[in-house]
């Protein structure tokens, strides 16, 4: 409560000394002379169904004799009942807009997945269009403060003389529809409205516009709609594709920027220098501006900009509750803590990051809608909360979206100087970064073990447009060599009470960095080191402009356990270093900017060549990706893997390492070369025990309950260019002969219980096809079904345990691999209930339990890994046996002290037999009492072999939030289960997450590659 009262009383300061600015000046509503397109305005008024939920910024439509109206391609008004458009169409209006009007132009900004357009739309008053260059070149200047020398008083110039830019992204979320026509009316209104307030905008600020960002999903979402409205009283398909690869978490890739979507808009917002990226979505009643949020805050922008999102977001809540318009309210409780979202470009790009939540209808019907009392009580940060019960319809939507924006734009303009000074600041402050809250800079070493996924790293922070340097000579810096310690979790007592806070201190995490990695927090000479860096070590200077996002990105996370913020939004932790399982020192040591170094000019790439001479070729296993990309492409040659390490051409190689025949010494440099390979020729082969890897089959199996999380696998395999079949449950029902088509089958996680996928969907109403149809060109094509229903069904659980029988391997993930063990695939393993685990998106540390595994190739003893909340694992020797296992055995009551055995009176004591004991991830040998039962004994060669586990509690954690990790600790994360003549793969982890864990890809591509010899160095138990 005492939290609450201080955020009230700091948001209404804000709001009397910021909140308030020229724009209140201004009256909103029409220009009376201009005239009115009477039709339109009418059909407004029709489609909106109370008239509090127009403004009068929106409530009209100025007419203009030269400039088509939304209508012209619609055939109705934005936002009404019936008319979603496909992105053509949106295109298409936004075209004719800038035909005919000097105050459009439209910019194709790049391409989808599928190779549909996207595209940025700039209006703007004639004037500040055609002086867009010049303008552009000098928020060039801003942005890079170092092209004017840090000079303020230049600075002040060249914001005098520049307008800002105002970037506007809508639908990126398919589902939510309505703000395509929104900012088609918008762009008109912007263009034409000659009333006071509409023309101080165009003529103060650029306002840029992409309408549709999931162009892909948009126009299957418009297919789906008018599939509804061609089966009128039947059931709707759900939308079970958006994107090309991902549904929802299209708004989560602003890290690893995998999607096309994401680089697109990226590129357009830096691109043009703009100070604002607004995202729209509608998942929320009214209008929810979540762009102030809740706290935690993310720990690494510049807090010039959380100013100005409480003084923006404040400006419109304040304007549209003078409007009348309920339901209006920002706060809430999304937190701010990840950088993954579209809009936080901006944030971590020195601009404003702002998103809105409307309320849409997922489709362009007119609805009756009930809401839940969390949406429409009144609490501290929602003075004017939403009606409980009300007609809703996508024409509100747009009248909400279209006001929300015109203040926004309004306020921004009149105030244009200032956040322009402010993106000069924030551009500034960014530079200064070493000077002041450090580091000074990230170093990721010459000699990392994995040079292919250390350049694929750095290439993404290319993307993010972080300029890199390689260091030209060696160079020594201090750091601190103490390990970062973080206290342990507050006491009960603490203001919040949490339940959490009254864990014992040994329970809450203790913060440990990557043992590859030494974390400096401070550059006190106390307790400090020296290291030296071998010449073309990659060195990136946070004295430039967008050090911000480099230093969000590679730096650790603490979300601590007992935070007063109990609704985690989203993942808490994103190391990028760690998930690429490649080295990154945090530097704050100054005099690392004047070592030697060159900025590194294009794409980096892992050093490459092709070393001696001779018919045998060997690559080192060393977990870099690209190495499955060469596998598959050396389609003809004869590869095998080295079971031991070996040594050979002056060279150690690791377990796993490729040793290749009947290849071309040409083909393979090429290869070499466009991965990013070290590879030697050796005249003879190396003597050491080796099996066949082959271009396995491999197929990736997907429900029609959700398609989201595959999607990043399915993303993954592309990338590497690992070919595979895709296939869904439905499919493997179909199918009793797995075998005869794939090697292993992989099942990423679903977010459903196994009973549901093997269930389906409920089975009543009408089928729910996803296929390609006149009525749905865009449905279908990535897979199709006459009916999403049905599941997995009892014949596909069967198939796949023949398959499995019969030698496939089978891989499962967190919900999966609960699925698998819940099915019966993997006796011996079970899953304990988690009681007060919260490892929530997180990093924690693996640790490496056998590793002459094929799984386990390619890394050392220690690997983080993603999880959120994975499956308990318990492994036992008896078939059906398990259950989660005591830690300790605490001796019964008795006499004595605790150590003392217990002693029966009148008889002689005897000593009871030796407990059998064993590691927390493995299974506790036999009693002989238990290998009586010799049904139930699990033969030696066909139990679970734990190929990692979780680290123990003092280095599991490595980032993010855990919470009750001890009832993880130690236990098996990765399991290699024999089953027939197959194996079924399990891991708690996450390996494949949203881009950003290259670093355990290699765990999956390893199982798919050795399919056939995942028991190659298996030490058997005895009995
Ligand atoms: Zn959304």
């Amino acid at each position: 409560m005492t939290r609450s009262l201080l955020r009230c009383l700091f948001a209404s300061c804000l709001l009397i000394t910021a909140g308030v600015a020229a724009s209140a000046q201004l009256k909103p509503g029409r220009n009376a002379n201009q005239p009115i397109d009477e039709d339109y305005t009418r059909r407004i008024r029709e489609y909106t169904t109370e008239p509090f939920f127009n403004s009068p910024l929106t409530d009209y439509l100025p007419a203009s004799p030269t400039v088509p109206t939304p209508k012209s391609v619609l055939g109705d008004v934005a936002g009404a009942p019936g008319k979603l458009p496909y992105s053509e169409e949106v295109y298409r209006y936004m075209r004719l807009l800038e035909k005919a009007s000097p105050r459009v132009k439209v910019y194709s900004i790049g391409t989808t997945e599928e190779g549909r357009e996207m595209i940025a739309v700039a209006v703007a008053s004639e004037q500040l269009l055609a002086r867009l260059d010049e303008n552009r070149s000098r928020l060039a200047k801003l942005a890079d403060p170092r092209t004017i020398n840090l000079n303020d008083d230049e600075a002040d110039r060249l914001v005098a003389a520049s307008f800002p830019i105002y970037y506007i992204t809508g639908t990126i979320h398919s589902t939510e529809t309505g703000s395509p026509t929104a900012l088609m009316e918008l762009a008109y209104r912007l263009a034409v409205d000659d009333s006071a307030y509409i023309k101080s905008i165009r003529e103060n600020v650029v306002t840029l516009i992409t309408p549709v960002v999931e162009v892909d999903g948009r126009d299957r979402m418009v297919d789906v709609y008018n599939w509804h409205l061609a089966h009128p009283g039947e059931n709707t398909p759900p939308l079970m594709y958006w994107g090309h690869y991902v549904a929802h978490d299209n708004n989560r890739d602003a890290i690893g920027l995998s999607l096309k979507l994401t680089r697109n808009v990226l590129n357009t917002f830096t691109g043009w220098k703009a100070q604002v990226l607004h995202d729209l979505h509608e998942s929320v009643p009214y209008l929810y501006d979540n762009t102030i949020g809740d706290e935690p805050y993310n720990a690494w922008v510049d807090p010039i900009l959380t100013d100005e999102w409480q003084m923006i977001g404040w400006n419109n809540v304040s304007e549209m509750t003078k409007f009348g318009m309920p339901g209006v309210f920002a706060h809430g409780t999304f937190d701010t803590w990840s950088p993954g979202y579209l809009m936080f470009i901006a944030a971590t790009h020195n601009g404003i990051s702002r998103l809105y939540e409307t309320f849409g209808n997922a489709g362009a019907d007119t609805l009756e809608r009930t809401l839940s009392p969390a949406e429409y009580q009144r609490t501290w940060y929602r003075q004017n909360p939403p009606l409980p019960k009300t007609r809703w319809s996508q024409r509100n939507n747009n009248n909400y979206q279209q006001t929300a924006l015109l203040t926004s734009l309004q306020y921004f303009g009149s105030n244009g100087k200032l956040f322009l000074k402010n993106f000069y600041l924030k551009s500034k402050r960014s530079v200064l970064k070493p000077k002041n809250e450090g580091p000074a800079a990230y170093v990721l070493p010459g000699d990392d073990p994995r040079p292919g996924n250390q350049a694929e790293l750095l290439r993404t922070l290319q993307a993010q447009g972080v300029e890199i340097h390689r260091a030209t000579a060696p160079f020594t810096v201090t750091i601190k060599a103490k390990k970062m310690s973080v206290p342990p979790a507050v006491a009960a007592g603490s203001p919040s009470g949490s339940p959490t806070s009254t864990e014992s201190p040994s329970a809450s995490p203790n913060a440990s960095p990557a043992p590859q990695v030494v974390v400096t927090v401070g550059s006190s000479k106390s307790d400090s080191t020296t290291r030296t860096f071998p010449a073309g070590s990659y060195i990136l200077r946070m004295d430039q402009p967008y050090s911000r996002i480099a230093d969000a990105l590679l730096d650790y996370q603490y979300w601590a356990p007992d935070d007063p913020q109990t609704e985690v939004y989203d993942d808490t932790a994103w190391t990028m270093g760690e998930l690429a399982n490649v080295g990154v020192f945090r530097i704050v040591d100054t005099s690392v900017l004047a070592a030697p170094m060159e900025r590194v000019n294009g794409e980096i790439r892992a050093p490459s060549a092709v070393i001696g001479a001779g018919s045998t070729f060997i690559v080192n296993h060393n977990a870099d990706n690209a190495l499955i990309t060469l596998r598959y492409r050396l389609k003809d040659a004869e590869v095998e893997a080295a079971e031991e390490p070996f040594e050979a051409a002056g060279q150690k190689f690791n377990r796993g390492s490729f040793i290749i025949r009947k290849a071309s010494a040409d083909n393979l440099s090429r290869l070499g070369t466009e991965l990013g390979i070290k590879i030697y020729a050796v005249a003879e082969a190396p003597v050491v025990k080796t099996h066949a890897i082959k271009p396995t089959r491999v197929a990736l199996m997907h429900t029609w309950l959700d398609t989201q999380n595959e999607g990043w696998w399915r993303l993954a395999f592309d990338q590497l260019q690992m070919p595979y079949a895709y296939i869904s449950t439905q499919d493997v029902a179909k199918n009793d002969d797995l075998k005869a088509k794939y090697d292993v089958i992989v099942f990423a996680p679903v977010g459903a219980p196994p009973n549901a996928i093997v269930s389906g969907m409920p089975m009543y109403g009408n089928p729910l096809p996803w296929k390609t149809t006149s009525l749905t060109p865009n449905l279908g094509r990535i897979d199709s079904t006459d009916d999403m229903r049905p599941g997995l069904g009892w014949s596909g659980l069967q198939n796949l345990q023949k398959f499995v029988q019969q030698g496939g391997v089978f891989i499962t993930v967190d919900d999966t691999a609960n699925f698998a063990v819940t099915s019966g695939f993997t006796p011996g393993v079970s899953i304990a209930r988690a009681n007060k685990l919260r490892a929530v998106g997180d990093i924690l540390r693996m640790k490496t339990v056998d590793a002459a595994s094929p799984i386990a190739y390619g890394y050392a003893d220690s690997l983080a890994m993603y999880c959120s909340n994975g499956p308990i694992f318990n492994l036992s020797n008896l078939a059906g046996g398990g259950g989660a296992r005591r830690r300790s055995n605490q001796r019964m009551t008795g006499r004595g002290t605790p150590d003392d055995p217990d002693t029966v009176q009148g008889r002689p004591p005897v000593e009871p037999p030796e407990t059998p004991k064993a590691e927390v991830w493995e299974a506790l040998p036999l009693t002989d009492e238990q290998r009586r039962d010799e049904v139930s004994v699990i033969p030696p060669s066909d139990r679970p072999r734990v190929v990692l586990r979780y680290a123990d509690m003092k280095d599991l954690f490595v980032s993010g939030l855990l919470d009750g990790g001890d009832e993880i600790a130690e236990h098996a994360a990765v399991i290699d289960v024999p089953s027939g003549r197959g194996h079924v793969v399990l891991f708690s982890t996450n390996p494949v997450w949203r881009g950003q864990t290259k670093g355990s890809y290699f765990l999956v591509f390893n199982a798919i590659l050795n399919f056939d010899n995942l028991n190659a160095g298996r030490k058997l138990q005895e009995k």
